[in-house]
């Protein structure tokens, strides 16, 4: 079965890097609603054996200060709705924000299913922030290096269920 996968979670945690390492160059545009065209990524991943649409909310880098928190809001709402499971990244050097906590807010009332990634987790310095996510009580972290591609695996473990 085919599905899509959302991936949200504040701006630098590394949402795009994830996406383009799924994605690679099959690469197009969400343009179906007016406000968020432009700021929604969609493209068609590989993973292992499974093939999924990825959504990545891409708008939120230059939105303006004043606006970011209900444009982050807003764009994340409109990914989640769009999706079968919303993979909720955090970055697990800084350990979790309150913003990770209003994203985690978003997700529980409006996901289907939610996946936690820990991102950034290569190396010692991620230990701390890895655990600290369970405390967001939305399952157990997937610790992933999207920039070094670590973690892949059980991230494709975490999706069998779902596919
Ligand atoms: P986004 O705003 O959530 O889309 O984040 P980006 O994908 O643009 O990444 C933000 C920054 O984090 C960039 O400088 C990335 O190179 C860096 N980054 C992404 N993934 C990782 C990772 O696994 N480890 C480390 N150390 N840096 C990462
Ligand atoms: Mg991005």
């Amino acid at each position: 079965m085919s599905f899509t996968l959302a991936i949200v979670g504040r701006p630098n945690v590394g949402k795009s890097t994830l996406f383009n390492r799924l994605v690679g160059k099959r690469l197009a545009l969400v343009d179906d609603q007016p406000g968020v065209t432009r700021d929604l990524r969609e493209g068609e991943a590989r993973l292992a054996d499974l093939r999924f649409t990825v959504i990545d909310t891409a708008g939120l880098e230059d939105a303006t200060d004043d606006s970011l928190q209900g444009r982050m809001r807003r764009l994340t709402e409109r990914a989640v709705d769009m999706a079968d499971v919303c993979l909720f990244m955090i970055d697990a050097r800084t350990g979790l924000t309150p913003v990770d906590e209003m994203f985690a807010e978003i997700l529980r009332k409006r996901a289907k299913h939610i996946l936690v990634a820990a991102n950034k987790g290569e190396g010692a310095a991620a230990d701390a922030g890895v655990i600290e996510a369970w405390n967001l009580g939305l399952g157990e972290p997937i610790r992933l290096s999207a920039e070094h591609g670590e973690g892949l695996n059980d991230l494709y473990t975490a999706l069998l269920p779902i596919t």
